[in-house]
């Protein structure tokens, strides 16, 4: 039986469920994005970003998917023949590289296992390699949303500094930007990549870059052909709060609303209340009796974890029955992991209780799929749940 009563309960690892506050900001006018009421929009997005990503530099907002600003981040810092080091973190990470290469550069891809971060170790040991210097840039997914997996961008850092290599680090935040901590500057990032419907709450349609003062030197002698995602044609219009063509005005508006959330909570207090919902999610699947896909607990994702199914048990038969019985979308899972995880978000609007109603929305399929589990998940992340605030430990 199919119903699809009451909210539909949105629990992919984004785009994330938007806040009514943010659909309302939205709910306007379209205005003329040459006047003087749009250069204030313009102005105040522009710099609102640079809170979110910690960084005093600029921050650069497209009308595109997230992989539109993957292309940027490549086209204005990389020259076809160049040489990139990535990690094989996941799905996201192995469709980077596929675009890397397309742009006829040479990828030394770290093989992973889909269960890790990026190694900063491997890093800094590859690096160390390179006397010549041949590796153009560094390039990780922060947060691997195929599998809920974090890289520990502060310690590939301190590996590139350690090795005393000049390579660019380019660092994908798609989602985990807004709900991980995060800090370009302080990390030493050169381009920051993120977009709009994860940790911004936003609707899918808007891509950031922001950018070091080295990844712009970078784009000033790179000869990479770009004409769209050309970072100097933005920045002159963006001095007076302008674009170079037509921007997504509304989702500018919902931009502006959904900063002013972040900040009147706190990024702090953002980035503790994930870590939180996600390690309640945790005990509930520990309690079922089920595996959670990342094997090391610094690296588990505050933003998404990825539950193994049993084996004999097919994770998407599994979700289908969630969805026709519960109203709840969960994540699939990608590429490799088809049919072997499911994956529950919890970033961006998601309290207690909306997780505590996910979770009994996969309690109950587990039972009505059939899955062996122990009842019970749900009373052990309102434990979990019952428990001190501080008990989180920080993530990097
Ligand atoms: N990188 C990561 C880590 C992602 O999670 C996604 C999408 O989920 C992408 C890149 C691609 O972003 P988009 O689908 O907005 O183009």
């Amino acid at each position: 039986m199919t119903r699809h009563q009451g909210r539909h309960f949105l629990q992919i690892p984004g785009p994330s469920p938007v806040p009514d506050r943010v659909l309302r900001a939205m709910d306007m006018p379209v205005i003329d994005h040459r006047s003087a009421e749009f250069a204030e929009l313009g102005r105040a997005v522009l710099q609102g970003s640079q809170k979110v990503f910690k960084t005093a530099g600029p921050v650069i907002i497209f009308p595109s998917s997230g992989t539109g600003a993957w292309e940027a981040c490549i086209v204005n810092t990389l020259s076809p023949g160049d040489k990139v080091l990535m990690v094989e973190t996941g799905h996201f990470a192995t469709l980077w590289r596929q675009m890397v290469a397309r742009w006829g550069i040479e990828v030394d891809f770290l093989p992973g296992d889909w269960r890790h971060g990026a190694s900063p170790g491997e890093v800094g040991a590859k690096l160390a390699q390179d006397t010549g210097h041949e590796i153009k840039a560094v390039m990780v997914v922060h947060n691997e949303t195929s599998t809920g997996v974090t890289s520990r961008i502060s310690d590939i850092r301190a590996a590139i500094d350690e090795a005393k290599h000049p390579a660019l680090l380019l660092v994908d935040t798609i989602s985990s930007l807004g709900s991980v901590d995060y800090r370009h500057d302080e990390w030493g990032v050169d381009v920051t990549v993120s977009c709009s419907q994860k940790g911004f709450m936003l609707p899918p349609g808007l891509g950031f870059n922001a950018i070091s003062e080295k990844a712009r030197a970078a784009g000033k002698t790179n000869k990479m052909p770009r004409s769209y995602w050309d970072w100097e044609e933005m920045l002159k219009p963006n001095a007076g709060g302008f674009f170079p063509y037509t921007p997504a005005t509304n989702l500018l508006y919902g931009l502006r609303e959904a900063i002013a959330m972040l900040l009147e909570e706190g990024l702090d207090a953002v980035f503790s209340r994930h870590q939180r919902l996600a390690a309640a999610t945790r005990a509930a699947v520990k309690h079922w009796g089920l595996e959670v896909l990342c094997l090391e607990p610094a690296e588990y994702s505050p933003v998404l974890t990825a539950v193994l199914m049993p084996p004999g048990h097919d994770a998407d038969q599994f979700r289908r029955i969630v969805l026709d019985n519960y109203n709840m979308s969960l994540g699939a899972g990608l590429s490799k992991l088809v049919g072997k995880v499911f994956r529950i978000g919890h970033l961006g609007e998601c309290n207690e209780l909306t997780l505590l109603g996910a979770l009994s929305g996969v309690e109950l399929g587990l039972s009505a799929a059939g899955v062996p589990h122990r009842a019970g998940g749900v009373a052990a992340a309102m434990a979990y749940l019952e428990g001190p605030v501080e008990a989180n430990a920080p993530m990097h």
